[in-house]
């Protein structure tokens, strides 16, 4: 069946502007990392790029690795976006990566030149396109010189491969060394993806001021932590969820009891703000205006459904703040 996108997609969504850039970013971004591999349904995470578009979302992050197996995300995507997206393109911000392990030998991991500039090749013939709007590098790496690394950067958006770069997982004083070799190659950088959520705080200790400085935007990516950050696991392990299942890097001890206590805390301050813990989260992050965009992701249309609902309420109360933080702390 033909895709008709929703006319109305642009009225309910909030866009940010991402640092001093000319780009602004849906306020919630979908992230393909899991749930759009070879190992999942095609329609459903068909009517889910279909969902996100029609609400609004323009912002779709891949890397190299997806899966599983890996490239199986971009291969999807591409004959999704071949399928449905074909007049639309220039309505998305399409990003990639590479840095985790993609393929043996020793220029299929880190951050050299030889394999960065092979990587982007082979995402983009897997997409199908001619360019990405973002490409990160996905991990910073111990031994390469950060110099050829970032030159490498330079020369993909140079050779036009990529607009923008990223750079994710970058602890601040790396990541500051990156920058001030990319502003003297002249190719900036437009945006920094780190974990980021109520369990994953080390982005306030000085990433987030480093970026309001520099005027570059941020992307966390698992807000909900996966998946505990909502109501999916007040009552154990559902046979569904991303814990459950083989193909994740979750094992069960990721949902300790000391998790799930606060979880259900957490869940209680989300009702009295007439809010899902999932919105709640999710608010709890876009409060901040320096954080760009939320990099979520979903397992089906109706969950960025409820995701997206948080956009009506990111306002937060002193003493919720406070609240959150105590049980946080606890
Ligand atoms: P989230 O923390 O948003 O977790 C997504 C999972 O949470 C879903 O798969 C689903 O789990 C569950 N979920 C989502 N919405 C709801 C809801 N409203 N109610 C109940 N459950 C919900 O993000 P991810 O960990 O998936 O990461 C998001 C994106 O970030 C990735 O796709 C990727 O693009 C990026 N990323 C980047 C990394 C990097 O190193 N730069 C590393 C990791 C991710 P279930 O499947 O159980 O239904």
């Amino acid at each position: 069946m033909t895709y008709i996108p929703n006319q109305n997609r642009y009225q309910s969504m909030q866009y940010r502007r991402c640092g001093n850039s000319g780009i602004k970013l849906s306020a919630l971004s979908l992230g393909l990392w899991h749930n759009f591999g070879g190992v999942d349904v095609f329609e459903n995470y068909r009517k889910t790029l279909h969902f996100a578009f029609d609400s609004g979302i323009t912002h779709f992050d891949l890397a190299n690795n997806y899966g599983p197996p890996p490239g199986s995300a971009e291969e999807n995507f591409g004959k999704i976006l071949y399928q449905d997206f074909k007049n639309y393109r220039d309505e998305m911000i399409i990003s990639t990566k590479a840095g985790y392990t993609m393929w043996d030998g020793p220029y299929g991991d880190w951050g050299s030149k030889k394999y960065l500039v092979s990587s982007l090749d082979q995402s983009l013939k897997r997409m199908n396109l001619d360019y990405v709007d973002i490409f990160y590098h996905h991990r910073p790496d111990p031994e390469t010189p950060l110099e050829e690394t970032m030159a490498a950067l330079d020369l993909i958006v140079r050779q036009g491969k990529a607009l923008y770069i990223g750079l994710s997982n970058y602890e601040t004083p790396e990541f500051e060394d990156a920058l001030a070799i990319l502003k003297r190659l002249g190719t900036p950088c437009l945006i920094h993806q780190p974990k980021y959520s109520m369990f994953e705080r080390w982005s306030e200790e000085s990433l987030l001021d480093s970026l309001e400085k520099h005027q570059i935007g941020c992307i966390p990516f698992s807000p909900l932590a996966q998946g505990l950050l909502t109501n999916k696991y007040l009552h154990g392990i559902p046979e569904d969820s991303r814990l459950a299942r083989p193909t994740g890097f979750l094992t069960e001890d990721y949902a300790t009891s000391d998790k799930i206590e606060k979880v259900k805390k957490l869940n209680e301050i989300a009702i009295n703000r007439e809010q899902t813990l999932a919105q709640m989260a999710i608010a709890w992050l876009l409060k901040d205006d320096r954080v760009t965009t939320v990099l979520v992701g979903a397992s089906k249309a109706s969950q960025l459904a409820d995701s997206l609902k948080s956009l009506d309420n990111i306002y937060f109360e002193e003493y919720e703040l406070k609240e959150i933080d105590e049980i946080l702390k606890g």
